[in-house]
């Protein structure tokens, strides 16, 4: 098997789906990210960036076993699901995992969102087999030539096994998980739907700590953040951080590489590449996350390269040493 890790970017945008003229260069698919680690497949939220990944997952790989961790139930992190072709298929066994609500579990959560009031085909009725389980902050997610698992600990535990720790943020209304996903020694962090806090977040700068790749919020501008932008009202408490923010954590936790995540819905394709920009000034190796970005992670070094060059008119080729 390849020890290659693979990331790439489905849906990047936060709130809400924004199709149109103005966004067709970052993409306007809410939060997925699928990570590719050797031949087992990660998907991280299920926004409607997890509707394009499962028709080629349909494809590519007949489905088979697929593990889709939850940062928190928003719909912009969950309306995929109903969408999403692996789920419809006999032979695909899929492990869905994330936090329980502070007033319904997640299991329950994800049988109202298709209940029959809202959605003409029910969870229990979508036909590949399901392992449904909300994880604690304390417990990590084992992939090894066993299978997937929730585990007690990552002790003992060798090289091939893909291993998830969690971290619960309270910057985000109701909670959010942050996942770090570990393989061959590489790891990647996954910060969504999280608020960057005065002098830093330190419990994620600890959490986050050498990643490789560190996937960061990044919704605001900080004039919009502050209620400076016309137009635009104060999100300061909204669960959200601006591109200083993610920079931040970025320069503390000594991450690899910084992908500015979940971009605002009324912000253009140009707004955004400003944005990038920003972030470059503050952290050298920074990238705001589009459709089709895609990440490559190799023992001995690291490329960031476009997957698909037609898809958005991007050509953003670079590679690092270390
Ligand atoms: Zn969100
Ligand atoms: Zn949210």
């Amino acid at each position: 098997m390849s020890n290659e890790m693979k990331v790439r970017f489905w849906g990047v945008r936060g709130s809400h789906p924004t199709p149109g003229a103005g966004t067709v260069k970052f993409g306007g698919n809410t939060a997925s990210v699928e990570v590719q680690a050797g031949n087992r497949t990660i998907i991280l939220d299920a926004g409607t960036g997890i509707i394009p990944l499962g028709r080629e997952l349909a494809r590519t790989k007949q489905a088979g076993e697929i593990l889709l961790l939850l940062s928190h139930m928003h719909h912009d992190h969950t309306q995929g699901f109903p969408f999403f072709v692996p789920a419809y298929m006999p032979n695909a066994k899929l492990h869905i995992f994330g936090p329980d609500g502070t007033h319904e579990s997640m299991k329950n959560v994800l049988e109202r969102n298709q209940s029959s009031e809202t959605f003409p085909v029910g969870l229990r009725d979508m036909s590949s087999s399901k392992d449904i389980q909300a994880v604690r902050e304390s417990q990590v997610i084992v992939w090894d030539e066993t299978g997937v698992r929730v585990a007690e600990s990552a002790s003992g535990l060798g090289e091939e096994a893909v291993v998830i720790r969690i971290h619960k943020s309270y910057a985000h209304p109701g909670g959010v998980y942050i996942y770090r996903i570990t393989w061959h020694g590489k790891s990647v962090v996954y910060a969504t739907d999280t608020e960057g806090y005065v002098g830093t977040d330190k419990r994620l700068v600890k959490f986050a700590k050498d990643a490789d790749v560190l996937i960061h919020d990044a919704q605001y501008l900080e004039e919009h953040y502050w209620g400076q932008l016309e137009g635009f009202p104060a999100t300061q408490g909204f669960g959200h951080s601006t591109v200083m923010m993610a920079c931040e954590v970025a320069r503390a936790s000594e991450a690899g590489q910084l992908v500015l995540f979940h971009h605002d819905p009324a912000y253009s394709d140009d707004m955004i590449a400003g944005m990038e920009a920003t972030a470059k000034a503050q952290f050298g190796d920074s990238v705001a996350a589009y459709e089709g970005l895609e990440i490559v992670l190799r023992e001995e070094n690291m490329s960031v390269q476009l997957q698909s060059p037609a898809s958005n008119g991007r050509d953003v080729q670079y590679a690092q040493n270390g």
